[in-house]
């Protein structure tokens, strides 16, 4: 576990661009093989966008790292942050620990934030009307967005007290995780319910990418599905009735362009509605 930390403390940024890259690559393959829908898209156009937003994610956590990098430094300095006020544990239970709730900072608080704050909700609703969701999707978020779940990342260093060990091994494994739940893929029923009492299974995520309320206000994990579970907010409905996008933002030709998305955030606040059917 050591040896571990001690490389994603000193992690190239070469490597980390090779964790990305990696990832939608392999997920794209298996996207081929083991597809969960029959989309009929071209996969590279449609991949363009995303492609967009993830290298402007990529410049704004590029940009902002060094505060990162410094509230660390500051929080172990001063012993600050909940795993450090925890008495003496093994190191796999604090790098556990540590992952699991920069996982609810980050990621499943952000995202819920994202989802109840009107004004936020038409910034994250670029991640939202992709109506052909794959490993492409995972990182579709508007530059604002970028710097909202950089913000959430920054609380949860300082309250959770990581060394910049734990945080980048927490971002890699971060990274994979939503490529992976949001891979076009179909995994066996039974193993996908059987992940989502762990982790966030491609199932358990899709649900939230479902056109309507109240799935829409479902799911908002991460890597890890406890705090959906624990927080009341999981739900579920068959792989087979998910339809994506948000039904009041259903131009897919607009949703498809750049120049559109870029400017989504500034239009008229609107949220998915409810069908009373489902
Ligand atoms: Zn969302």
């Amino acid at each position: 576990m050591e040896v571990i930390i001690d490389y994603f403390k000193n992690i190239p940024s070469s490597h980390r661009s090779l964790i990305l890259v990696g990832g939608i690559t392999f997920f794209w393959l298996l996207e081929s093989t083991l597809p969960l829908f029959k989309f009929k898209y071209i996969k590279w156009k449609h991949a363009i966008p995303n492609f967009f937003f993830t290298l402007t994610t990529i410049i704004i956590n590029f940009l902002l790292a060094f505060i990162l990098l410094s509230t660390s430094d500051w929080v172990i300095a001063n012993n600050f942050g909940i795993i450090n006020w925890l008495p003496e544990m093994p190191l796999w239970l604090y790098v556990f620990l540590g992952v699991l709730l920069l996982d609810f900072f980050s990621a499943y608080l952000a995202h819920y934030v994202e989802h109840k704050v009107n004004l936020l909700w038409m910034v994250h609703l670029v991640h939202h009307t992709d109506h052909n969701v794959d490993t492409t999707t995972a990182n579709r978020h508007h530059p604002i967005e970028s710097v909202i779940r950089f913000v959430f990342t920054l609380i949860g260093v300082f309250i959770v007290g990581a060394p910049i060990g734990i945080i980048m091994l927490y971002q890699s494994i971060s990274v994979v995780a939503s490529q992976f739940n949001h891979a076009n893929i179909k995994l066996p029923v039974a193993i996908d319910k059987l992940l989502s009492y762990i982790i966030v299974s491609p199932d358990m995520h899709k649900i939230h990418h479902h056109y309507r309320l109240p799935y829409t206000d479902s799911n908002y994990g991460n890597i890890f599905s406890i705090w959906d579970r624990l927080l009341g907010t999981y739900k579920y409905i068959p792989r087979e009735k998910i339809v994506y996008g948000v039904d009041v933002f259903f131009d897919e030709e607009e949703n498809a362009k750049v120049s559109n998305l870029l400017t989504q955030p500034f239009q008229k606040y609107k949220r998915p509605t409810i069908n009373p059917n489902e």
